[in-house]
């Protein structure tokens, strides 16, 4: 076994002993009924603690993914346009994204000797995990998304996460960067390294000048007492000098054209630029390659991952239009980052643009069903940067619709349930929303909030179970119905709609379990 004894005898018999374990781990969560997507990568780094850096160093390119949000819709996507350029790709696609999870991806790869069937690795890190995966895995590619504030209980603050991962970067110092220019704490990664591409989007008429948001945030609240989450912007300060950050616009959050008075940093010129963004059922946008020439866009293309030579590095200058099957405006930031990684591994930005066109969104991320003969949308929320995406993609319909919000406080939601005091429910008063169904553990705090946003309290209903919850909803009013959970309950609801959506919702709701 040449793959093995090239790592020592040892390592290899220890990879061996941790691999089978974890096959029998894997068949048996498999036998009742559990998903498995971490514990067989647990019982592994058990038996061999550097099991992934084994297999990791046996793959020609291995590409990470990390941030707040948007990282597993990016990995997903990234995923895609390398498969769909004929590379075989190891993902922990299931979001399992901490050391195990990754583990487990890896070993699912293997064949039945230990040996990775892919080249390529496409690896969705959770940004409080980057210290424990990077230095393992070592990704010749890391992509980072943005940066929010997300469960202080198990994130820190936001200068703990960023700090992580500047000090884990230095460890990695060929890795090439994939940043978000318009976010200042991902940007500013990119400060001091010989290899980064970043992408953007441009102004668009809906970016907030930065004078009117100023105002807005002066001011501190809105009309109905609750706090403008919306204007909630991380890194207001640079990171390297300490000075205020001045802004032409925003797109939302910290988003936007920033620069510092202080040290002359600035949102880097995106390699890939974003522009004329039109939403509605799905995505249309331009994409513009920088005119720079090649002394900054040159991420390293490296013969042998089976990619499309020759058509990788992005042609200066190009422009191309964009159809995307996904809602929400930060989808284009997800699409941006995927597309640069990709062409990065030798995929035409053409190529990237075709296959976006059959791409399906992962469990959760407006990933689309029936209930009740309507169309009903299930979208993750766990923070208040993305709840306040959300809101702002499903209200822009203007369609009469009810959703359900379901709220847990597990350890995988965060246990700390007031985040949601910081994102921004006062757009669900309007009169589009008929009915808003609080489910989950902490239903009640978000009956609580949304009061205090300005939601006519009749239009609220209170049901905590979720098959309940979801029969509930399919009663209601609306052309369009939403189900907006945070993570524990993610992947029941979307078992609960599979099912309901095949029995027409009403029709069937006897045969569903009760799992709350
Ligand atoms: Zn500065």
């Amino acid at each position: 076994m040449p793959f093995i004894s090239g790592k020592g005898l040892t390592a290899g018999l220890r990879f061996l002993l941790a691999f089978w374990a974890a096959r029998l781990t894997a068949l048996a969560c498999r036998l009742f009924g559990y998903p498995g997507t971490s514990l067989p990568g647990v019982v592994a780094l058990r038996l061999y603690p550097g099991v992934v850096g084994f297999l990791a160093s046996s793959y020609e390119r291995v590409l990470a993914v990390t941030g707040t949000n948007g990282k597993t819709t990016t990995a997903n996507l990234l995923a895609h346009f390398l498969r769909r350029a004929g590379l075989r790709v190891a993902h922990n696609a299931e979001g399992a994204n901490m050391l195990p999870g990754v583990a487990a991806a890896l070993i699912r790869d293997c064949d039945r000797l230990g040996r990775p069937r892919s080249r390529v690795a496409v690896l969705e890190v959770d940004e409080g995990s980057v210290g424990r995966v990077f230095p393992a895995a070592k990704p010749g590619i890391v992509v980072v998304t943005n940066y929010f504030r997300d469960q202080l209980d198990r994130y820190w603050e936001l200068e703990r996460t960023t700090g992580l991962l500047r000090s884990t970067l230095d460890g990695l110092p060929g890795a090439a960067l994939i940043l978000n220019a318009d976010d200042p704490l991902v940007a500013a990664v990119g400060r001091g390294r010989a290899e980064v591409r970043y992408y953007g989007v441009n102004r668009e008429e809906e970016s907030c000048d930065a004078g009117d948001c100023a105002a807005k945030t002066a001011g501190g609240t809105n009309g109905s007492g609750s706090v403008v989450a919306g204007e909630t912007r991380e890194g207001r300060y640079c990171t390297s000098c300490g000075t205020e950050l001045v802004y032409r616009y925003f797109h939302y959050g910290q988003l936007g054209d920033y620069s510092c008075p202080g040290c002359g940093f600035q949102r880097p010129d995106p390699d890939l630029a974003a522009s004329c963004v039109e939403e509605g059922e799905h995505l249309d946008f331009t994409v513009q390659v920088l005119q720079r020439g090649s002394e900054r866009a040159s991420i390293r293309q490296e013969s042998g991952t089976g990619a499309p030579s020759g058509s990788g590095n992005l042609p200066a200058g190009a422009t191309l239009h964009f159809t995307a099957p996904l809602r929400g405006f930060y989808n284009v930031y997800n699409i941006l980052a995927a597309a640069a990684a990709a062409s990065a591994l030798g995929v035409s930005l053409d190529a990237v643009r075709k296959s976006l066109l059959d791409y399906k969104p992962a469990t959760g991320r407006m990933e689309e069903f029936t209930l009740g003969g309507r169309p009903c949308t299930l979208a993750l929320i766990k923070n208040p940067a993305g709840v306040n995406q959300v809101l702002k993609t499903i209200l822009a319909t203007g369609t009469a619709k009810s959703l359900v919000l379901a709220i847990n406080d597990l350890a995988a939601d965060g246990r700390d349930v007031s985040w949601l005091w910081d994102a921004d429910f006062a757009g669900l008063a309007d009169g589009q929303v008929k009915k808003i169904v609080c489910s989950g553990l902490r239903a009640a705090d978000m009956a609580v909030c949304l009061k205090y946003a300005g939601v006519p309290p009749e239009r609220l209903l209170l049901v905590p179970g979720r098959a309940e919850s979801l029969r509930a909803l399919a009663e209601q009013e609306g052309e369009e119905l939403f189900v907006l959970a945070t993570y524990t309950n993610l992947f029941d609801y979307a078992g609960l709609l599979r099912r309901m959506g095949k029995g027409g919702g009403r029709s069937a709701p006897q045969d569903l379990p009760s799992l709350s």
